[in-house]
């Protein structure tokens, strides 16, 4: 019931899609700002690092991105994205393992005490300019 309300509902689609928006707003200014330090002209690759667990959308990232680079340094700039699996320690036993889905438990004890240390990242990885 929720389920296909949420999907009918174009109005939750929106705000997802400001938030790629605004992150790949800040990827681009930080990208232009390296390249103005390298005293490059162009952007060619951007390369993000964005953790399994980041909330974000790809598809909406790679959409954001298309439509703000557009006639720009980085028009026609290669999008990587590295991908980072979540990654959870166990406050049981203290085995770091990999959850095959965010309510797995321990891989080691079976305990459901995990933190997450990895799979939140967003960040910019690399960049080629010149
Ligand atoms: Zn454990």
């Amino acid at each position: 019931m929720l389920r296909s309300e949420s999907v009918a509902w174009p109005v939750t689609v929106e705000p997802r899609r400001m938030h790629e928006l605004s992150i790949m707003e800040s990827v681009l200014e930080m990208a232009r700002a390296r390249a103005a330090e390298e005293k490059a002209a162009r952007i060619h690759k951007i390369v993000l690092r964005i953790g399994d667990v980041s909330g974000v959308s790809l598809d909406a990232l790679t959409f954001a991105f298309e439509v703000l680079a557009r006639d720009t340094q980085a028009a026609g700039a290669e999008l990587v994205v590295e991908r980072v699996p979540a990654r959870c320690r166990c406050g049981e036993c203290d085995a770091v393992y990999e959850p095959a889905d965010p309510l797995a438990g321990c891989s080691a004890c079976g305990a459901l005490r995990g933190s997450l240390i990895q799979g939140r990242e967003l960040e910019l990885s690399s960049l080629e300019v010149s």
